[in-house]
């Protein structure tokens, strides 16, 4: 097969609309419910309850916004220590920063390249007191849900799930989304299903969710004026966003099952190569949301990276992430690195990092990528990259 560049460029993951979002969007318009109230609102809110199973689901203008009202909820003081999963996207532990909390960031284990049970575990040896605990799906794939909730039960400690990345995806048959005291979602424009942006506070907790819902549209008591008694955010969800939500969810599971079969055609098509995908356990089924695959030891080329730049030295056979991305940009197409730890991001830089012996994410970091995994790729646009990526080894 003769490799030429794309004419459209191929996306790591963009969005895939479908219609119906512009139907309830108009809706909006037309019916002039154009702000942070209507039925669009309402009707995802009841929509993800069913879904995920939860009795309450509250709109957010995003899952940032969402994770730092959980936050808050949990009663995260200032200097207070909160474990964190540390192979994730800053936005997990930052709202942990902005409550003046100290992540701790914990190391990920091998097969599912999340948080690490027996390094939460240490954690706690090391800081017992510790009351709030932060766990990421990373790219779609449930953590070790059944064993972190009941560490963190075992100490009294608060789970929130940060399910942004694995909205859909189930652990034992339930839904992502459900195993924290407190929960997050997110529709951020490149997540299995968008908004363009979005996020929902998920909890069965009914008092938290009415919490959650004051607290986002700037907690006003209620008096004839604008009465205050606690700080307040504007963090709730508008109803034209909620437009294309709306339209979305119908979709969830056509998008994950096409999310699925283009992991799978890569896990076939590199079966021969010296790399492995990224791995999930049996009692699991994960929404695919990114294909990532990583490069086994011995196939890795010298890659040097330092803070904002990277060099490496190509050897016959040997290749490194940094020459699968190249390869793929010059093709037109679009990957990206695995998330870099948050304990090696300068930000954190005085934050501890808690692991069992070796350091995993670290690992994963230097030897994995995220592949392109746009669900509107077709198969034979899959087939070239497969030839492309085939071409650094
Ligand atoms: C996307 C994402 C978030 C943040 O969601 P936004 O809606 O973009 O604020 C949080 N955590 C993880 C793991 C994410 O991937």
């Amino acid at each position: 097969m003769k490799l030429v560049p794309f004419k459209e460029k191929i996306y790591l993951s963009s969005p895939t609309m479908h219609g119906d979002e512009f139907t309830y969007m108009e809706e909006a318009y037309k019916t002039n419910w154009m702000s942070t109230v209507g039925a669009n609102i309402d009707a995802i809110e009841l929509s993800v309850e069913e879904k995920i199973g939860c009795k309450h689901a509250v709109g957010l203008s995003c899952g940032t916004s969402a994770i730092h009202l959980a936050v808050k909820l949990a009663g995260v003081k200032a200097g207070e220590r909160v474990f964190c999963s540390d192979l994730t996207f800053a936005a997990s532990v930052n709202p942990v920063v902005y409550e003046g909390g100290i992540p701790i960031f914990i190391d990920s284990e091998r097969e599912t390249w999340n948080m690490d049970p027996q390094a939460l575990k240490k954690a706690f040896k090391l800081y017992s007191d510790v009351k709030v605990v932060i766990v990421a799906n990373l790219y779609g794939t449930p953590a070790k849900l059944d064993e972190i909730r009941e560490i963190c039960d075992c100490h009294n400690a608060i789970l929130i799930e940060d399910a942004a990345e694995s909205f859909g995806a189930t652990y034992k048959g339930k839904q992502t989304g459900s195993f924290g005291q407190y929960n997050i979602i997110s529709f951020n424009g490149n997540k299995i299903i968008t908004g363009s942006s979005g996020g929902m506070f998920l909890t069965d907790d009914e008092e938290a969710a009415v919490k959650v819902k004051k607290w986002s549209t700037q907690s006003r008591e209620n008096a004839p004026w604008y009465q205050h008694e606690e700080l307040g955010y504007n963090y709730r969800m508008s109803n034209v966003i909620a437009g294309v939500v709306r339209g979305q969810l119908t979709y969830l599971e056509e998008h994950i099952e096409k999310k699925k079969a283009i992991y799978m055609k890569y896990k076939e098509a590199f079966k021969d190569l010296p790399v492995t995908m990224n791995p999930y356990t049996n009692d699991c089924e994960p929404n695919f949301w990114l294909s990532c695959m990583l490069i086994d030891e011995s196939a890795m080329c010298k890659q040097i990276r330092t803070e904002n730049n990277v060099t490496y030295e190509s050897n016959n056979g040997k290749t490194c992430p940094s020459i699968i991305l190249e390869t793929l940009d010059k093709y037109n197409a679009e990957g990206r690195p695995i998330w870099k730890p948050m304990h090696m991001q300068p930000i954190y830089a005085g934050n501890e990092f808690v692991s069992v012996n070796e350091d995993v994410g670290a690992d994963i970091f230097e030897r994995g990528l995220c592949l392109p995994s746009d669900i509107k790729m077709t198969e034979e646009e899959q087939d070239k990259i497969i030839e492309m990526i085939k071409s650094c080894f």
